[in-house]
C-alpha cells in the first residue's frame, strides 16, 4: 500500500512544473535536533516562556543560557540528514523551486538548497536590540552571555521568530508567493499549528497543488488537504520516493 502510494507521488514529483517542499522540525529529527511537540519534544522538558519574546526582553541572560543548552550546542555540529540532501537534489533537477522552513537549523543551506524560505529566522544570524547591526554566528564569542554587540555593546538576539513576535513581511509575502505558484507541495515533519505558517498548505491547496505529505503520524492536514499522505520517518519515506523519481 505504502508503496503504491509512493509511487504516485515519486510521479507527481517527476511531473512537477513546480514543486515546492515545506518542511517543519521532524525533518531535523534524525540529524538529532529534537522538535518541540511529541513524545522526545522539548515541551517535556523546557518551559515555552523561555522562548517568548517578553521573557527575552526582561531577561535575556536567562533565556540565552536555555537557547545554548537546547538548541545552540546541537546546532553548531548538527549535519543535515538524508531528507535534506533529498530535497537539495530535488532542487538541482528542476523538479522543487523552492523550500519554506519554519525551521532555523540551517540545515537545508548545509545540505546545498538555495531557494530556501526561512519563515521563522534561523540560529546563525544575531541582530543588535539596539542599533540592528547583524553578526554571523561564527564571529561571535559564545562562551560569555549575553553576547553583545561590537559597536554599542547593545545584548544580541538570535535573528529568530519568538512566540509573540511577527514573521517579517517579505518571508511571509515570498513564501505565499511560492505557494500560489506550486503545482506539488510537499510537507515534511510539521504539525504547523501556528499562524500563519499553518495557511501557507492551505493557499497551495487552494490555488490547484497536489499536497503530499510526510510525517510518522496524523496531522490536522491530512485528513483537510493532504492527496497523498505517507506515514514513516521522513528519511525512510524521502529515500524510497528518490529511488522512485530517479527511475
Ligand atoms: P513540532 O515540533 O510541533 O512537530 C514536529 C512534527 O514532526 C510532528 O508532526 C511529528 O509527528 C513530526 N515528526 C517527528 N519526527 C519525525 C520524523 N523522523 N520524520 C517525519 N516527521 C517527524 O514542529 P513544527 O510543526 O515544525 O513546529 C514547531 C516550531 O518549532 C517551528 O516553528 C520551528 O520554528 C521550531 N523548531 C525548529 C527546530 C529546528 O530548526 N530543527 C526544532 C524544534 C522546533
Ligand atoms: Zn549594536
Amino acid at each position: 500500500m505504502i508503496g503504491r502510494k509512493i509511487k504516485h507521488a515519486a510521479e507527481l514529483i517527476r511531473e512537477a512544473k513546480y514543486g515546492v517542499a515545506f518542511t517543519g522540525a521532524g525533518i531535523s529529527v534524525e540529524s538529532g535536533i529534537p522538535p518541540f511537540r511529541g513524545d522526545d519534544g522539548l515541551w517535556n522538558s523546557v518551559n515555552p516562556i523561555y522562548f517568548e519574546i517578553e521573557f527575552f526582553n526582561k531577561k535575556p541572560l536567562q533565556s540565552w543560557l536555555k537557547f545554548k543548552k537546547v538548541f545552540y550546542d546541537r546546532l553548531v555540529v548538527a549535519e543535515p540528514n538524508i531528507s535534506h540532501r533529498a530535497l537539495s537534489k530535488l532542487g538541482e533537477l528542476g523538479l522543487i523551486k523552492s523550500v519554506i522552513t519554519q525551521n532555523i537549523d540551517f540545515l537545508h543551506q548545509k545540505a546545498g538548497c538555495n531557494n530556501v524560505f526561512e519563515l521563522h529566522g534561523t540560529y546563525k544570524r544575531l541582530v543588535c536590540t539596539k542599533c540592528s547591526t547583524e553578526y554571523d554566528i561564527n564571529i561571535v564569542d559564545l562562551n560569555y552571555f549575553p553576547p553583545t554587540c561590537l559597536i554599542c555593546r547593545g545584548i544580541l538576539k538570535p535573528d529568530m521568530v519568538f512566540f509573540n513576535e511577527p514573521i517579517p513581511d517579505l518571508v511571509k509575502k515570498n513564501s505565499f508567493a511560492e505557494a500560489e505558484l506550486a503545482d506539488v507541495f510537499i510537507i515534511i515533519g510539521t504539525n504547523a499549528e501556528v499562524y500563519p505558517a499553518n495557511t501557507i498548505p492551505l493557499f497551495a491547496k487552494e490555488h490547484g497543488a497536489k499536497i503530499i505529505e510526510i510525517n510518522i503520524e496524523k496531522t490536522h492536514f491530512t485528513s483537510s488537504i493532504t492527496d497523498i499522505f505517507l506515514k514513516g520517518k521522513a528519511g525512510t519515506i524521502m529515500k524510497s520516493l528518490m529511488e522512485h523519481v530517479n527511475m
